[in-house]
């Protein structure tokens, strides 16, 4: 893939993001630093960057896709439907787990995405 200027600028601001930013969000971002940058050019350049296995998408059931850098170590992630805030977290157990079930079902599992959404059990402390 050609790297052009623009495409390293999304490239960064994707790498910086720990929020599992939308295309939109991406491009408020992106046109930030270089106001040349069009929505098409970011819908185009993460859909690259995406066949290019560069970064994942994630649907989390809001209506918008959105994208991370592929990790270096693999989690899941907590939504709070509330806010639509992700938390990322990984549990040896549930790795564990997967693949005993994957095993038992005559399968080698070599990759799985879990998701939980969830409401906070204290509304007073949800952060947003
Ligand atoms: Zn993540």
């Amino acid at each position: 893939m050609r790297m052009t200027d623009q495409r390293r600028t999304i490239a960064r601001i994707i790498e910086g993001a720990s929020d599992h930013p939308d295309v939109e969000e991406l491009y408020r971002r992106a046109s930030a630093v270089d106001p040349r940058i069009s929505l098409s050019t970011v819908y185009r350049t993460v859909n690259l960057f995406e066949e290019a296995g560069l970064v994942t998408k994630h649907d989390f059931k809001d209506g918008r896709a959105r994208f991370e850098l592929i990790p270096d170590e693999h989690h899941d992630h907590l939504i709070d439907i509330r806010t639509g805030k992700v938390i990322e977290f990984r549990n040896e157990e549930i790795e564990a787990i997967q693949e005993v079930i994957a095993k038992r079902l005559g399968y080698k599992l070599i990759d799985h995405r879990l998701e939980l959404y969830a409401v906070p059990l204290d509304p007073k402390s949800a952060q947003k």
